[in-house]
This record gives C-alpha cells, structure tokens and sequence, in this order.
C-alpha cells in the first residue's frame, strides 16, 4: 500500500507558515544526509563490480522513489540493466507500472501549493544544495552513467559538468521570472499578466544522456514551481535514482520530484491519461515521441518533444579543413554516434572531398574502441545488440550500393574476452555515400561518417534540408557571407558555424520540423514552465465612459 506513505508531513507546515519551512525542511534533510553518508553496505540488486566503484554507496538507488520514499513494485516484478559493454547485469530494479505511477502523481500535486507557493528565492537555494551534492558527488554519477551506458569516463564527465550546468542556471534564472503590467485601455481598469508555473510535469528521458536530458527538464520545471513525476529509461535509471537520492538530501520535499520506472507503456499510458499531469517534457524516438503528442490531446496537456535528428554536416570548398575534420569527428561519432544532433550526413565540396576524406580518416584510424573504464578508450559500445544491428546494416547497405570503407568497416578485431558480450562497432568513415542508402533518409545513431558530394551551395542546402528532420545542422566556411546565408537557408533549430559543441546551459535546444516542439535551457526553457495569466482588475469609479 503506498498511499499512507505519501503524505508529506511538512506540507501542512508548509501551507501554514512560510518562516517555519525552511528551518523544518533544513532538520529534516540533514538528518537523511547523515543516515546516507555512513557508508552503507552496497545496495542489494547492484552487481558488486559496479558498487565497488562507488565511494558513496547510498547513491546507488534501485527503487522507485514516490513521495520521498523508496518503493518496490506493487506486483513484485523485476527488470535488470546491463552493461553495454560486457551485456553482464549492473543492476536488478523493481518493475514500476500504472498503479505506482498514479501514487507519484498524486504525491507531486499534493505537494504543489506548497512548492509553488515558495518564492524563487527558496527554491533556488534547493536548487543550488542539490547542484552542490551532486557537485561533490560528480566522480560516482559519472561512473554511474558509464556503467549502464558504456560512455568513456571523460564523456560521462563532460556530461554531469553540463547537467549541473542546468542546475545552476535554473536555481538563478527563476529569479527573474516577471509578468507585465499593461498600458490601460480604459481608466477604471488595470491589466496584468502573470507567469504561473503550468502544475505536475512528467518527464520521460532516454538513454543516450543518463543525467543531462533530466537537468533540463527537472530543474527548470522545479524552478519555475511545478512538481515532477519522472520516467528515465529503463536501459539507464541508476544515474536518475543517484540525482533523486542527492535531490533528497537537499532538502527538496518529498514528492516534489518522483522517479517511477519499469514498464514503459504502462506508466506512459497513466501519465498520459491523468488530468493532473498538465504537462509532458519528452526526449527519445519521433516513434514514441508522436504517440504521447497524440494521447496528449485527450488531456489537453502541453508538450515538448525533442525527437529524433539527421543532422548534415557541411564542408564548403573554403573550409578550414584541419578544423572541419576535428569538428565531423567529434559529433558524428560523441557518445559512439548516439546523439541526436550528432553529424549523420557529411555533404562535401568536390574541390576539397578527397583531402576532407583523408583528413578524417587517418583521425578515425587513432580511435580506440572499449570499456567506457578503461584510460585510454575513446569510443565505447553501442547501447544494445539491437542499435549495433542497425549500424552493421546501415553500413552493409551503404557498402552493397557502392560506398567505400576508409576506415573501420565492422567489430573490432581485437578486444579483450571480458567484453565479448558488449556492443561494439568501429568508428567508419564510409566515401562515395549517394542518397538511395539509408544512411541518408535514416538517423543511423552509431558510428558512421558517410560522405556525400556537392558542387555548389544551393545542392548543399537542397541536401541537407531534405529530410522530415529539423534539429541540428553545421558546416564550416570563411565566408562571411556565405555563412549568413547559409545559416538562414538550413531548416533547423540549431546551427553550428565552424563549431560543433553547441549545446550551453543559456542557450535554446530544440528543433524543428518533425524533429520536436518547443525549446529547452536558456529562459525559453524556463518559459515552457510557466502558464501565462491575464488579470483585468476593475477599478469602480468610473462606469459610463466605455463598454
Ligand atoms: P530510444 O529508442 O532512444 O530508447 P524511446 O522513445 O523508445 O527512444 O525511449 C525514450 C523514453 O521513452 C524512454 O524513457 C522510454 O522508456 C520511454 N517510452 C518508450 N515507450 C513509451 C511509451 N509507450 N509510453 C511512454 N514512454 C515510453
């Protein structure tokens, strides 16, 4: 039975004195904190290899966590993560679904009035004590993410720096939150606008960014004064459950952010169908995405989708090719190609393919492929069998249609018998790429740099823009005209010029097209939080000079 343990004792506190709370919220979250911080044994369901490299075993959380408590699954059903690079288990972890999920809706609307009703000044200071936890923490959560995501350390690194990125501009930015007072349209009434925070937000996250597709929507939903009902992938939950845990000692109040994983479908459905649940913040597949948008309209909830992408990635005959070549590099194959706004489709000009291609290459040939632990590995596995079928395919296709492998081309030859169960696929550069292979129409989400030709600027942006896509799209150039242009002429919500490390805590993520709605980081992110309220105050005193 849940119900009886979502009660939030501080709620009635809370609601009845403002001066009370945070004192009341201050005992009560250190005494969590010191309970955690004793160095309990590891967490039954958590393999011994993962927890022995976890110097703060209380992060390692299985459980769903609903109402600032810790639960199992009602029916008593299990799921396991693997890792991707040996496919041996990290984890066994309840297999949350309908019921447990209206329990963590229900726990986050019963705490709103209250968490709203704090001002953003004191949910900053929440904010910024779980930025500092999870600040202290950074070495476990990243250790965390690569072993149920297979990133190299220094990307999982990279990627908590960027998630307590959102964090921290979010704990600021709800500060400067305003609405408006507008220009009368007659003397005996004043006209505001309000910003309000829209209400219980769900968020559904997928694998590829364990920590950081979370940040961005929770800590700016919680700043704006929403409650949070969150659903990580099932491929990766541990990084979710260790940022609940550090959330909680923080002091935010239980049931201001709950986390239910387990059965997709089931907890999606009853999110979906819940009329408390007023808004969706969701990343993953176009698939997925396009079905919640539509179960979305029976609720009437707001959305924001960032799906899939297809990215072109543009080298104009007077680029920088040292640099362009570092750039493809580095997008098309971060995270092993599993980014949405990794390059997918390299388009180059005829005047400087062949020199593109060899530059490219003999980068790709220095890559190491391996456990994401391992010092020197650059690249680690795909997330599951599945996605390396699909790039042995998409580069099988491209091949039987005339491509030419550059480098890599398959599974590495030789890796240790330890990871013979991972998901590994070489990074590829493949030339002579034309657009009836499906590394042009599909997002291939792996390690594949496919080449394509053009001759002149106007193919080069008819290329690119044919796709139903819209995330991101980059190309290098001198030109600064040209960069204007084509900068303009790229149907996409994001642009990288001679840059591929676009993405900022300040600045707006999101695409168009069938690549999503709406923006998240930067104030529009914070935005789509906030419900807008008109208030038209009549003043009385004068009632025979208008309608
Ligand atoms: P990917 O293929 O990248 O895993 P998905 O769209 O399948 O992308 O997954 C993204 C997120 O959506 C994950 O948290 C996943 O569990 C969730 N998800 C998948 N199916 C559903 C569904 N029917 N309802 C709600 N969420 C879902």
């Amino acid at each position: 039975m849940l119900v009886p343990a979502l009660s939030w004792a501080g709620a009635a506190a809370v609601a009845s004195g403002r001066s009370v709370l945070p004192h009341a919220w201050r005992a009560f979250s250190s005494s969590r904190a010191m309970a955690s911080d004793q160095g309990k044994p590891a967490v039954p369901g958590v393999s011994e290899e993962l927890s022995s490299r976890i110097k703060d075993k209380g992060l390692l959380r299985v459980d769903g966590f609903i109402g600032g408590d810790w639960v199992k699954a009602a029916d008593g059903g299990t799921y396991q993560v693997l890792n991707p690079a040996t496919g041996k288990p990290v984890a066994t972890l309840p297999r949350l679904r309908h019921d447990e999920t209206l329990a963590a809706i229900a726990s986050a609307h019963s705490v709103l009035p209250a968490w709203s009703g704090l001002t953003a000044k004191q949910r900053g200071a929440v904010l910024r004590k779980w930025h500092q936890l999870a600040t202290d923490a950074a070495e476990d959560i990243a250790a965390i993410m690569t072993a149920e995501c297979g990133k190299p350390l220094a990307e999982s690194r990279g990627e908590v720096a960027s998630g307590l990125d959102s964090i921290d501009w979010s704990a600021s930015e709800c500060r400067r939150v305003s609405g408006q007072v507008l220009e009368t349209t007659s003397r005996d009434r004043r006209m505001l606008v309000l910003r309000q925070p829209v209400g219980v937000v769900a968020a559904i996250t997928p694998w590829n960014f364990p920590m950081s597709m979370i940040t961005r929507k929770v800590a700016p939903a919680l700043a704006a004064g929403c409650t949070v009902v969150l659903k990580p992938s099932e491929q990766t939950p541990l990084t979710a459950l260790a940022l609940a845990e550090l959330a909680d000692r923080a002091g935010l109040p239980e049931g201001a952010l709950n986390v239910v994983h387990g059965d997709a479908p089931a907890i999606g459905s009853a999110i979906m169908a819940s009329e408390t649940v007023r808004k969706i913040g969701f990343t993953g597949s176009t698939a997925v995405g396009k079905m919640l948008m539509a179960q979305a309209a029976n609720t009437v909830k707001r959305v924001s989708l960032e799906l899939g992408g297809n990215a072109p990635f543009l080298v104009m005959e007077d680029a920088d090719l040292a640099l362009a070549a570092r750039g493809v590099v580095a997008s098309a194959l971060r995270n092993s190609g599993q980014t949405c706004i990794c390059a997918n489709r390299v388009f180059v000009h005829d005047k400087v393919h062949d020199e593109f291609a060899a530059r490219v290459a003999e980068i790709v040939k220095g890559l190491k492929v391996g456990d994401g632990f391992a010092p020197d590995t650059t690249h680690g596995p795909l997330i599951n069998p599945a996605a390396l079928d699909k790039v042995a395919a998409h580069c099988a296709d491209a091949v039987s249609k005339g491509a030419r492998v550059l480098a890599g081309g398959g599974k590495p030859a030789s890796l240790p018998e330890r990871l013979a169960g991972g998901s590994f696929f070489e990074p590829t550069v493949l030339a002579g790429a034309t657009i009836d292979m499906r590394v042009f129409r599909e997002e291939t989400f792996g390690p594949l740099v496919p080449l394509f030709r053009f001759s002149d600027d106007d193919e080069a942006v008819a290329l690119a823009n044919d796709t139903e896509y819209g995330l991101a799209a980059y190309f290098y150039t001198r030109d600064l005209k040209r960069a204007w242009t084509l900068a303009e002429r790229l149907e996409y919500g994001m642009i990288g010029v001679n840059e591929v490390a676009i993405t900022a805590d300040v600045a707006p993520f999101g695409g168009i097209k069938q690549s999503g709605l709406g923006r998240e980081q930067g104030t529009i992110g914070l935005e789509e939080f906030l419900e807008t309220k008109y208030v038209c105050m009549g003043l009385g005193y004068a009632s025979d000079d208008d309608d």
